[in-house]
């Protein structure tokens, strides 16, 4: 097969076959097509698109482009998570320690930024010492011991979206629905993990930021799901503002570490115990949504969730000291307190390029091969909804210099949009979605 031909095919807006789109994901996990032909072949699909055929075709080619874990060796109903990518989206340091603590295993395979969302693994790769990259036997040990891993996919499991993941990071081909839907669900059919439930973000710093794109786009992963023998469960959740108010890497684990602690409430708790009641009820841990919620609630009280967050750390090499000091994390050169410096409403807030201040501070990657500096972001207190004054404090910048500082500042305040008039406070869920039906909550 001829990958120009192929590509050019896409690019008129013809659907792929089945060995087309095979040969296509066969070469980028091989390396035998060149990453100049990976990449114009992701910028036509993300121009012209796929059908839900050539999609369910991608996402199986992409399955079977390595191994599959087996996760058996671990008792109980394994359930996996994912989103799809938002800004101070941390969930998954909250969820999974809380979901642990309530006594179901997480074997989690997370991922890197991408675009201007952050990364679970870029994030814990900010704890001192803590390793993302295990084999497969100690991954199952390490959960049978603890309740709790989370690591990077190895080399051997889907190698096609680590290939096209990190080209697309890098391409702007990162909010294509086919795209979206076969990295997803690819890595999660391979994962070993019995039950999935996604969280499908939607609002301004969403990839997908309508509520119809967001709901196609969990429709199709939940299709794609139910083709392949998996219960899932789609949650549309809003990215309307960043989730946390802390945005960078080593803050989203200051952030998590706080609402572990019970110091912070708010947008970020509130969603990741939706998330985890719903991988509550995929494990059979409780029968109602209300249930999950009330264990995930005694795990945070109690502290057992945090101390499932520091043993976590611990195994996995890091100093757990961390969740006691916050100053053990990553510290930047500059750190500048921002007021309002006005009155009025906090109405609107473009996330994306909230996302991509953080990225241009350092905290995301702009280049394949660009390390990431850890301790830059800013932490955002206000939301939207909120009353201004010129004294309200409107952020905090960590920064490796005055100059970067004073551009996330300039880039921030003409991110968040500040009015006269009231405004509502956005929706936080939207729709759940399942094989069985939807349900539109927002
Ligand atoms: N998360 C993924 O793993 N892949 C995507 O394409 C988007 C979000």
């Amino acid at each position: 097969m001829n990958m120009v031909e192929l590509i050019g095919k896409k690019k008129l807006g013809q659907a792929l076959t089945r060995e087309e789109i095979d040969y296509f994901a066969r070469g980028a996990a091989d390396g035998t097509i060149p990453d100049y032909q990976l990449a114009a072949m992701l910028m036509a699909i993300r121009l012209q698109g796929m059908d839900a055929r050539e999609t369910t075709d991608l996402t199986l080619s992409m399955r079977d482009s390595g191994d599959k874990a087996d996760l058996s060796a671990i008792p109980g109903i394994k359930v996996d998570k994912h989103s799809t990518g938002g800004v101070g989206d941390t969930t998954t340091l909250v969820l999974a320690p809380l979901v642990a603590a309530c006594g179901v295993p997480v074997a989690k395979m997370s991922g890197r930024g991408l675009g201007h969302t952050g990364g679970t693994l870029d994030k814990l790769e900010s704890i001192p010492g803590l390793s993302v990259s295990m084999e497969m036997d100690r991954f199952i040990r390490q959960v049978k011991e603890t309740g709790l891993a989370v690591i990077g996919q190895t080399g051997r499991l889907a190698p096609t979206d680590k290939v096209l993941y990190a080209l697309r990071d890098v391409t702007s081909t990162v909010d294509s629905l086919p795209l979206i839907a076969s990295s997803i669900m690819s890595k999660k059919l391979v994962s070993g993990a019995d039950a999935i439930v996604l969280d499908v973000k939607t609002g301004s710093g969403a990839i997908m930021q309508t509520v119809e794109g967001s709901m196609a786009l969990g429709r199709a992963m939940v299709e794609i799901g139910r083709l392949a023998g998996k219960p899932v469960t789609a949650v549309v959740t809003g990215m309307a503002q960043p989730l946390g108010t802390h945005v960078g890497n080593a803050l989203e684990v200051k952030d998590a570490i706080d609402v572990l602690s019970g110091r912070t409430k708010g947008d970020l708790l509130a969603v990741s115990l939706l998330l985890g009641s719903h991988m509550l009820l995929l494990a059979g841990r409780v029968s109602t949504l209300e249930a999950g919620r009330a264990l995930l609630t005694e795990a945070l009280e109690s502290g057992r969730g945090l101390e499932k967050f520091r043993l976590m750390i611990a195994a996995q090499g890091g100093d757990p000291r961390v969740c006691d000091d916050l100053t053990l994390l990553p510290q930047p050169a500059v750190i500048r307190e921002v007021k309002a410096g006005v009155t009025g409403y906090v109405t609107a807030m473009d996330t994306t390029a909230l996302g991509l201040a953080a990225q241009a501070m350092g905290a995301g990657r702009v280049r394949k091969t660009d390390t990431l500096d850890y301790a830059v972001g800013f932490i955002l207190p206000v939301r939207i909804g909120d009353a201004l004054t010129p004294d309200t404090p409107f952020c905090t910048l960590y920064a490796r210099t005055d100059a970067e500082a004073d551009a996330a500042e300039a880039a921030i305040r003409r991110a968040v949009t500040i009015g006269d008039a009231p405004a509502e406070r956005p929706p936080l869920c939207y729709a759940v979605i399942t094989a069985d039906g939807e349900e539109r909550l927002a």
